[in-house]
């Protein structure tokens, strides 16, 4: 059957609107069309491919697995899920852990915790989560009524109530909203969807010492942070500042759909039998998958390898700034990297990424004035190198046709 990318529309709800091009092949950090035309992806599945795309180890467990036992539900436990949890425990915070099929599911499990776990130990009053603008935290109804952007969470009749929001960054709106009456606090340690913000390590700090005065509980939502991305394992890590419950996803399925939320001992105990689930969170699939990757990025060989190509990364970006004056500021941290358009640019980010995509490479944006690049944590130089010169090309070109 022949399919292309006008079959999309025929045959798809339009919620998305992806590009003309159809990839059918990816190798590392390349990808190839329909036409055979070859990409370097600095999109890594929007920050999912943290060791690119068909990574031999992964298709190998992946195929082992396959062999061996798909799935159970869980009504059984099994091997792989099993040691994948024992290792996140034993690399993290953590004592306990609850595996999801994604983000959102892994946020809508921390979230219903934390409301749980309010309800346990003090009383129905203690419900009020606070989160932040520009935040995003999955497109499941709660966990998008807690992310800071309603544009994506109105229009769908009744929110889900008690949900507040502070400004990023300050402080001082947190110290006014906050109350015995605040259960959690569900933060990203890093703003990724919202613009690639890196928050100031005080401001993190001061929300931790509120949570503790007031009996709430810190959420990290590290979707998209976490699993190497930054160059640490975890962002929390960079930050020192250890949260109550934190979630993974994207990366940490290399490309797998699987989520987690990792959490202590005392606050997984609310989760008791039968307050929550999943049929497909921990298939054996997915965390034999997760297992490897988690095996390969933890390793502080590809970590340090993560701040050498984010130096090799913003040293190219300032010379094309230099000749081209489109950046008003590069900041990110590691493989998850925000070019900021200054003024004459400003809401053109898609514009960039369609003159990039013209060029061959794939990027991707963060809102409308910011250019994001999340690709595989283990990138070539030259594929950086090369990319980037396609990046350029393209920037050269939109300039001309401006
Ligand atoms: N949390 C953060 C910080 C994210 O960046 C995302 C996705 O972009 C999500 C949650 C949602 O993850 P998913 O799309 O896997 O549900």
């Amino acid at each position: 059957m022949q399919v292309t990318r006008s079959t999309f529309n025929e045959v798809m709800v339009p919620n998305y609107n992806p590009a003309e091009m159809v990839p059918v092949r990816g190798e590392g950090a390349r990808v190839w069309d329909q036409n055979g035309v070859e990409y370097i992806d600095f999109a890594g599945g929007i920050a999912v491919n943290v060791l690119g795309h068909c990574h031999p180890e992964l298709v190998k467990v992946l195929a082992e697995q396959g062999a061996k036992l798909w799935h159970l539900s869980n009504v059984f436990t099994n091997e792989p899920a099993l040691r994948l949890a024992k290792k996140l425990n034993d690399a993290t915070f953590s004592d306990k852990v609850y595996f999801a099929n994604s983000g959102a599911e892994a946020n809508e499990a921390a979230l219903k915790l934390a409301r749980r776990f309010a309800l346990d130990h003090y009383n129905e009053d203690k419900d009020q989560i606070i989160a932040f603008t520009k935040g995003f935290h999955g497109r499941t109804f709660f966990t998008v009524t807690v992310g800071g952007q309603p544009a994506y969470s109105d229009g769908f009749g009744p929110k889900p109530g008690a949900i507040v929001h502070c400004e990023y960054n300050n402080l001082d709106s947190v110290k006014e909203m906050m109350s015995e009456r605040t259960c959690a606090v569900m933060m990203e340690p890093m703003q990724g969807e919202g613009g690639i913000i890196v928050p100031d390590p005080e401001f993190v700090k001061g929300v931790r010492e509120l949570c503790d005065q007031h009996n709430a509980l810190l959420i990290f939502d590290e979707v998209q942070s976490g699993m190497g991305r930054t160059g640490a394992l975890f962002e929390y890590m960079n930050l020192g500042v250890t949260p109550d419950i934190l979630t993974t996803a994207k990366s940490l399925g290399g490309g797998f759909p699987v989520g987690a939320m990792l959490t202590t001992d005392r606050v997984s105990k609310s989760l008791k039998p039968g307050t929550h689930g999943s049929t497909y969170g921990g298939n054996p699939l997915a965390c034999a998958v997760a297992e490897k990757v988690f095996d390969i990025v933890n390793n502080p060989e590809i970590l340090e390898g993560v701040k050498h190509k984010e130096a090799l990364f913003r040293e190219k970006l300032a010379e094309i700034n230099e000749k081209h004056h489109v950046f008003s500021e590069i900041r990110g941290k590691g493989m998850l990297l925000g070019c900021a358009l200054n003024d004459t640019y400003k809401g053109r980010a898609k514009d960039f990424m369609v003159a990039a995509n013209h060029e061959q490479l794939m990027c991707l944006i963060a809102g409308m004035d910011v250019i994001r690049f999340a690709p595989s944590l283990i990138i070539t130089d030259e594929d950086i190198v090369e990319g980037l010169k396609r990046f350029e090309r393209g920037i050269a070109k939109l300039i001309a046709n401006s």
